[in-house]
C-alpha cells in the first residue's frame, strides 16, 4: 500500500518530494479516472491543504495563477481582457463540480494533448513556476511540455503556479472549442487566440495555439506574423499557416477531419479578435 500524505506547509510538501517517490494529487479530476482499471502502488502528496495558494495575485506586470486556483477560481476572478479566452475555456471544462475541483495547473501538469487550458496558456505566453527544496526556476510553457502525458518537472519538484504577463497595449483574447456535443466533452480540436493592438486598431502582436492536433498544443508562428500589422480578418488565415499541426486519427476524430476543422476554428477565433464598433450617433 502506498503512503497517503497532506502537508499542511510548503516546506513540508517540497521536503516529503525531496526525500521520496509521490504522486502529486491536486483536485483529483485528472487522477482519479486515470486509475478506474487499475489502481497503481504509489505515494500520494494531497496538495489540498497547502496555505495560501489559491487566490489569483496581482504581480509586477503579470498575473500568478497558483497550483490550487480552480477553474472556478478563474472565472470569478476579476482580470484584464486577456484573459477572456482562458475564462471562456474554462467555462467548458467538464461541468460545474469538474470546474469546482479541478485546477488550472493541473490541467497544464498533466499534459494532454486535449487539454482545453493549454492552448489558451501559449496564447498568453505563460511560464511555470516551479519549487523544490533547492530552489525555485520558471520555465516558459513551450518548454515545459515535452510530449503528451510529459513535462519538464523534476519528480523533486512542485508546479507552485502559472505566470502570465500582461500586456501594456489593449489586448483581446478569443477561444474556440469543438467536441462531439456542448458539454462534458474532450475536444476534437481547439483554438486560442491572443491579439495585442496598436492604437490604430491593427494587430502589433498575435499568438495563435492550437490543440488536440498534435503531441502538445502548437503555436502557428506563420500565421502570427501575417496577422501583424493586419485587422483581425479571418480571410487572412491560409491552409498554409495551419502546417506545424500534426494530428492524429483516433476515436474522436480522423486526423483530416481534424485538419479541416482546425481550420475553420482558427478563422472564427481571429474574427473574434475584431474589436467592437464604435456605435453610431
Ligand atoms: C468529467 C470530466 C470532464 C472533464 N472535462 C475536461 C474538459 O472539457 N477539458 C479539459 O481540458 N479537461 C477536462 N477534464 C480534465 C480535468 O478536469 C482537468 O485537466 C483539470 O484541470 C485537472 O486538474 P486537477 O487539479 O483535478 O488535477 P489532478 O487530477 O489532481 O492532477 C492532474 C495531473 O497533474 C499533476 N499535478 C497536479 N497539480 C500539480 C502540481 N501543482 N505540481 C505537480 N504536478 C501536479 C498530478 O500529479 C497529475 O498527474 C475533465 C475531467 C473530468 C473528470
Amino acid at each position: 500500500m502506498g503512503r497517503y500524505l497532506r502537508p499542511t506547509s510548503l516546506e513540508a510538501a517540497l521536503l516529503a518530494l525531496a526525500e521520496g517517490q509521490w504522486t502529486v494529487l491536486a483536485g483529483g479530476t485528472d487522477h482519479f479516472p486515470a486509475r478506474v482499471v487499475t489502481t497503481p502502488d504509489e505515494n500520494l502528496l494531497d496538495i489540498s491543504a497547502l496555505p495560501g495558494l489559491r487566490q489569483i495575485a496581482t504581480g509586477d506586470g503579470d498575473r500568478f495563477i497558483p497550483c490550487l486556483a480552480t477553474w472556478s477560481d478563474l472565472i470569478a476572478a476579476e482580470l484584464p481582457d486577456v484573459f477572456n479566452g482562458l475564462k471562456a475555456a474554462a467555462r467548458q471544462v467538464g461541468g460545474v463540480q469538474v470546474q469546482n475541483a479541478g485546477t488550472v495547473l493541473g490541467n497544464v501538469c498533466n499534459a494532454s494533448p486535449a487539454a482545453d487550458g493549454i492552448p489558451c496558456l501559449l496564447a498568453l505566453d505563460a511560464s511555470v513556476e516551479l519549487a523544490s527544496a533547492a530552489g525555485r526556476r520558471v520555465l516558459p510553457l513551450r518548454d515545459f511540455l515535452l510530449g503528451p502525458r510529459r513535462t519538464a518537472r523534476r519528480p523533486d519538484e512542485l508546479a507552485l503556479g502559472l505566470r502570465i504577463p500582461v500586456p501594456t497595449l489593449q489586448a483581446r483574447a478569443t477561444f474556440e472549442k469543438l467536441g462531439a456535443r456542448r458539454y462534458l466533452v474532450i475536444s476534437i480540436a481547439m483554438v486560442a487566440a491572443v491579439a495585442e493592438f496598436s492604437p490604430d486598431g491593427r494587430i502589433a502582436r498575435a499568438r495563435i495555439a492550437v490543440g488536440a492536433c498534435g503531441p502538445v498544443a502548437t503555436r502557428l508562428p506563420a500565421l502570427e506574423a501575417a496577422l501583424a500589422g493586419q485587422f483581425p480578418d479571418p480571410a487572412l488565415v491560409m491552409q498554409a499557416h495551419l502546417a506545424p499541426l500534426t494530428p492524429i486519427d483516433d476515436i474522436r476524430a480522423p486526423a483530416a477531419y481534424r485538419r479541416t476543422a482546425a481550420l475553420e476554428l482558427v478563422r472564427r477565433a481571429v474574427a473574434g479578435l475584431a474589436l467592437p464598433r464604435a456605435v453610431a450617433a
